[in-house]
């Protein structure tokens, strides 16, 4: 099983070097862990035909599409209506959303806005995925068959408290055949990546099936061997002829 998903990120700061994007690393490891691999994280600015191509270009790639951010009350929070324009859908009101936020609001003795409510609009054929920690609910829509648009908030506690509580959960259902791929992992130290890479080729190194990474950092490198979880054999053998390769530069803790 095979199933690939796209991130979608927007945000003008997110481009202009104020923000770090952080839901490609958190979603990342949010699939992986279920066996769901996460093939490209695009990150554009607040444009609502930008928005609306990037949608369609990574529906024509992938089932799993995760577009975030732009959900917010101003007038830079236009996620919403680029998908109503690219799905030929209206938005309506999800009236739970406007109960669970004037209660909010009034609980801190405020009245909700015309605003705050705009927060509350979801395209008209979504399912509203409760947030637990603000105002925007997530949406899960099916623009076609086979294919699962999941539209999140920006600020990345919301981000992950939708994804870990609404959508890892139906993903897990929905997928239930789906495993993580299996992983080694060797660390060294006293070796740059060209002189191992240069015993690895004299010994003709070349698992089959196994995926190498080599991840460089402060003198010591790591070494991470992957492949699917019915070939841990061959991950197996291949950690220990790595280990025996490498065996003068190991790092032991
Ligand atoms: P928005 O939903 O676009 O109104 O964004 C709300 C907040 O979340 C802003 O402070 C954004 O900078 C932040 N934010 C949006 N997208 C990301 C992201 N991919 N990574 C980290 N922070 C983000
Ligand atoms: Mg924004």
């Amino acid at each position: 099983m095979n199933i690939q998903a796209e991130l979608i990120s927007i945000g003008n700061e997110l481009l202009s070097g104020r923000t770090l994007n952080t839901h490609g690393r958190d979603l990342g490891h949010a699939l992986s862990a279920i066996g769901l691999r996460l093939m490209r994280d695009t990150t554009i600015p607040d444009e609502i035909g930008t928005i609306g191509d990037a949608i369609e270009d990574a529906l024509g790639r992938v089932d799993l599409v995760f577009v975030s951010g732009g959900l917010g009350p101003t007038v830079d929070d236009i996620t919403r209506d680029a998908l109503a324009k690219l799905l030929d859908q209206k938005t309506i009101l999800h009236q739970p959303t406007v109960e669970i936020m004037t209660e909010r609001y009034a609980a801190r003795g405020r009245k909700m806005t015309l605003a705050a409510t705009r927060q509350a609009l979801i395209l008209e054929t979504a399912e509203a995925l409760p947030n637990s920690v603000g105002a925007a609910p997530g949406q899960r829509i099916a623009p076609c068959a086979g294919k699962t648009l999941f539209v999140l908030p920006g600020p990345p506690n919301e981000f992950n408290a939708i994804l870990n509580e609404e959508i890892v959960p139906w993903l897990k259902k929905e997928f239930s055949g789906a495993r993580p791929l299996f992983v080694r992992i060797i660390h060294t130290q006293g070796i740059g990546e060209s002189d191992i890479v240069t015993i690895l080729e004299e010994a003709a190194f070349q698992p089959e099936g196994v995926e190498l990474g080599f991840y460089p950092a402060m003198g010591k490198v790591e070494i991470r061997l992957t492949a699917r979880p019915d070939l841990k054999g061959q991950v197996a053998e291949a950690e220990q002829t790595l280990r025996r390769l490498l065996a003068d530069f190991l790092d032991r803790d």
